[in-house]
């Protein structure tokens, strides 16, 4: 009969902790439920790149003195700069300026170190193309500016992750900034 007893309650311990067991599964789905998806729908939506975001490299070609500080103070000496020795004015004039893209590990050296600025970066970061040697940019595709991702009226644009946080039950439609493309 002692034993009998034992049994049950030991029986009863157990099914009340799977009861808890499943409970706390159930709490953990029910918090779940409130969040809003982590993805984007890519490339009709996307996020806007932080104001430090190092995407590629522009470069303006009249402001280069062809230092080459660029090349010395990147970690594969990436850019190619080539220049020409004016010598009735003893100074170097810059011919042509490249930074291939393929290599390069967009960690803003030469930006941070280039003496007259005509090094940035920019929020493009869709650099994908058939052939890799396109990645090569001249001084011409360099200086393209790129085109911003809030003025490209074709996508929505998210302008950060804060709804994702935990309690916020905002709808995706009050988070961004939507166009009319997807209406
Ligand atoms: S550091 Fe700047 S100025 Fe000097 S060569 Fe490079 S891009 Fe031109
Ligand atoms: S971003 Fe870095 S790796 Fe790319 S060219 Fe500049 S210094 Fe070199």
């Amino acid at each position: 009969m002692f034993t009998m007893l034992n049994r049950f309650q030991d029986y009863s311990e157990q099914a009340i902790q799977a009861a808890r067991y499943i409970g706390q599964g159930f709490m953990v789905t029910l918090d779940h439920m409130n969040r809003l998806p982590m993805t984007i729908q890519y490339p009709y939506e996307k996020l806007i790149p932080s104001e430090r975001f190092r995407g590629r490299i522009h470069f303006e070609f009249d402001k280069c003195i062809a230092c080459e500080v660029c090349v010395r103070v990147c970690p594969i000496n990436l850019p190619v700069v080539d220049w020409e020795l004016k010598k009735d004015v003893k100074k170097k004039q810059l011919k042509s300026y490249s930074i291939d893209f393929g290599v390069c590990i967009f960690c803003g050296n030469c930006v941070e170190y280039c003496p007259t600025n005509c090094l940035s970066m920019t929020e493009e970061y869709e650099l994908s193309i058939y052939d890799r040697h396109d990645l090569n940019y001249d001084q011409i595709a360099l200086g393209r500016l790129p085109i911003s991702v809030i003025e490209d009226s074709t996508i929505q644009t998210i302008s950060n992750l804060n709804y994702l946080f935990k309690g916020n039950t905002e709808s995706h439609s009050n988070s961004r900034n939507i166009t009319n493309f997807l209406e």
